[in-house]
C-alpha cells in the first residue's frame, strides 16, 4: 500500500487545513504558501498522481473539478478580472505533492510565459 499523500490526509481529516469547498468527488483548500493574494488547491479524493495519470474513466471527475474551480472563482471574487489554473506535472514542472491538484491563482497580474 503506497503512502498516503498529504492531500489524502487532509481528506481524511488527519492533518488541519482551510477548507474552502467540499462534495463527494473533491476537496479546496487554502495553500499553505500562497504565490497570489488567492492560492486555492483543487484535488479529486479519489487518489490519480498527476495529469499524466489521468484515464478515460475519470474524464467526468476532471470535468467535474473544473465546473468547481468555476464556481470557486465565482465565490472567491477573481472571475471578472481573470485568474490563472495551473498543474504542475512531474518533475520538470516542479510537482511537490505526487496527488493531482490544480492551483487557482488570483487576485494579482501573472506573467507569461511562466518561469
Ligand atoms: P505542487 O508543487 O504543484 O505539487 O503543489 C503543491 C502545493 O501544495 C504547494 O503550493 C504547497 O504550498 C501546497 N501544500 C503542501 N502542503 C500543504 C498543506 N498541508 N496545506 C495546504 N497546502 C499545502
Amino acid at each position: 500500500m503506497p503512502e498516503k499523500t498529504i492531500f489524502s490526509r487532509i481528506i481524511d481529516r488527519e492533518i488541519p487545513a482551510d477548507i474552502v469547498y467540499e462534495d463527494d468527488l473533491c476537496l479546496a483548500i487554502r495553500d499553505i504558501s500562497p504565490q497570489a493574494p488567492v492560492h486555492v488547491l483543487v484535488f479529486p479524493k479519489k487518489v490519480v498522481v498527476s495529469t499524466s495519470d489521468i484515464t478515460e474513466e475519470d474524464a467526468p471527475l476532471i470535468g467535474h473539478i473544473y465546473l468547481v474551480i468555476q464556481k470557486l472563482a465565482d465565490q472567491l471574487g477573481i472571475s471578472e478580472e481573470g485568474y490563472r489554473v495551473v498543474s504542475n506535472c512531474r518533475t520538470n514542472a516542479g510537482q511537490t505533492v505526487p496527488h493531482l491538484h490544480f492551483h487557482i491563482l488570483g487576485g494579482r497580474s501573472f506573467n507569461w510565459p511562466p518561469g
